[in-house]
């Protein structure tokens, strides 16, 4: 957890133009951990906002909240299933880790978007997508 000035003022902004000094930032070690940061936001009531690669072009990861940066220590793949064309993975891997640990099997994941070393699968769901010869992110 970081509350210092310094990280406020880092986490401010993404690659818009905005800018909101957030009350915190949370970079929880594993998803148990987030869920612990999320229990204590609700029983304080506290806005919450989740971060990937802070890439969104219009003030989405800006804001008086607690921001949850799942870009650190959230980034691995959990499970893979070949033959039902799943993987289970951790909101803060970027598309290109992913894909790449995914390259021996034959399958990928997603649309060609223009950035895919930053972009993190947490927000990819909500993402254009491309006609589904690819993997689905649900
Ligand atoms: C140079 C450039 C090129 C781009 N090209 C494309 C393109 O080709 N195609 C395209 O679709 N878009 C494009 N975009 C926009 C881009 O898709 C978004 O910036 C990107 O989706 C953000 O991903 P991120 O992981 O950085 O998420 P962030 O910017 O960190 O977050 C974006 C939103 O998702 C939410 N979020 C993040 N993580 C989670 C999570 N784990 N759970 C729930 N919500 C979460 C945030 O709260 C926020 O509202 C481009 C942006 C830039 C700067």
């Amino acid at each position: 957890m970081r509350f210092d000035p310094g990280s406020r003022a880092a986490y401010s902004t993404d690659a818009s133009n905005y800018r909101q000094v957030p009350i915190g930032v949370v970079m929880p070690r594993n998803p148990d951990a987030a869920v612990a940061a999320l229990a204590v936001c609700r029983q304080y009531d506290v806005p919450v906002l989740s971060r990937g690669g802070g890439t969104s072009l219009a003030g989405q990861c800006c804001n008086a909240g607690v921001v949850i940066d799942w870009s650190k220590y959230c980034t691995r793949v959990t499970s893979v299933d070949t033959d039902a064309g799943i993987a289970v993975v951790e909101p803060g891997i970027k598309l290109d880790q992913l894909n790449d640990e995914l390259d021996s099997s034959g399958w990928m994941v997603g649309h060609r978007h223009a950035y895919p070393w930053t972009f993190h699968t947490g927000e990819k769901g909500g993402r254009d997508r491309r006609p589904p010869r690819h993997a689905e992110l649900r």
